[in-house]
């Protein structure tokens, strides 16, 4: 079976500007997929191109198996999409959208009226009769969302969906996305890591138009990556923190109120020394706990603080 994107070799360059660099790249057919990187790092170029909307320079992408190039109209059956600055008739209402949009796609009689009708169910914009000029911006994207699902595409692509959106929005986009895991393959760009850490199953991480790392999310926050350890103490921390930093497994220790959290190298060993170590000055130990690196820190780690 084709997997639901890939990429192999892709690379554009505008004048002397290189905006993807040979990415490689598989999108699997069912998952939830994040492509994360910060401002500029070729994620709108490369929607572009998987939606036939630009050319590579080398390299090349499919679709379920067909050419983006060459295939496009095979591809575009397929795909649903949503740029990252969607386009409204301001004087249609939600569901007048959802009509124009079907009738673009083919689709047509009973099967749009259907089809319409759940998804303005799902975007929460049933029974809304206001035009889409007097949309909120998280209304108007989760309609561009039902408008980007009215073909029944078996890969839904997204640029940027939350960006411009407050929290709540960004909720309500998201619970769009994650209702659509194991019905449509989803595979949507942000440069807004907790969006990927809520919803995503695989990530790909991207920067100056290079993949440098693709993996399951649990994977890629385990894997190689500092573990952290976090031990709190009822008073005392201040005395506590030189002690650890000295033991062999850690790396570096910091202290924030009576929390000491160590970055280690070995996690066997710090959990057998650590309540020694806090025993030995007498302190009163609350809790040790291990932190997973949050998705951040691997970013960051990556793609060296910049966002
Ligand atoms: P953002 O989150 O800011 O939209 P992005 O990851 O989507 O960033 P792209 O928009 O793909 O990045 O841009 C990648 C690089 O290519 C940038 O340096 C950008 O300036 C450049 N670029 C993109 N489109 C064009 C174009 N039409 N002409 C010239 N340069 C372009």
């Amino acid at each position: 079976m084709s997997p639901a994107i890939e990429i192999q070799g892709l690379g554009k360059r505008y004048g002397d500007t290189v905006a993807l660099d040979g990415v490689d790249l598989t999108v699997p057919e069912g998952s939830v997929y994040g492509f994360l990187g910060p401002n500029g790092a070729g994620k709108t170029t490369a929607l572009r191109i998987l939606t036939g909307m630009a050319r590579p320079s080398t390299g090349g992408a499919r679709v379920f198996g067909h050419d983006v190039v060459h295939a496009t109209n095979d591809v575009r059956a397929l795909i649903g999409f949503l740029p990252d600055v969607p386009g409204y008739y301001p004087w249609m209402t939600a569901e007048e959208f959802l009509r124009f949009a079907g009738k673009l796609h083919g689709v047509s009689g009973r099967v749009l009226d259907d089809r319409v009708e759940s998804l303005l169910e799902m975007a929460g914009l049933a029974g809304v009769k206001q035009r889409v000029g007097g949309f909120s911006r998280g209304m108007k994207q989760r309609l561009g969302v039902a408008q980007a699902l009215i073909n029944a595409p078996k890969l839904l692509m997204l640029d940027e969906p939350t960006s411009a959106l407050d929290p709540m929005g960004r909720k309500d986009v998201l619970e769009m996305i994650a209702a659509l895991r194991g019905k449509t393959t989803v595979f949507f760009s942000t440069h807004i890591l907790t969006d990927v850490e809520r919803v995503c199953d695989t990530v790909a991480i991207l920067d100056h138009g290079r993949v440098v790392r693709q993996a399951a999310m649990a994977e890629l926050k385990r894997e190689g990556h500092a573990l952290k350890v976090a031990v709190e103490v009822e008073e005392g921390a201040e005395a506590l923190e030189p002690l650890l930093a000295a033991e062999p497994w850690a790396v570096e220790c910091e202290r924030d109120g009576q929390v000491v959290r160590c970055v280690v190298s070995d996690m066997p060993a710090a959990r057998r020394s650590i309540p020694a170590v806090v025993a030995s000055k007498r302190l009163g130990l609350v809790r040790m706990v291990d932190e997973e690196p949050s998705l951040e820190d691997v970013f960051v780690e990556l793609v060296g603080g910049r966002s």
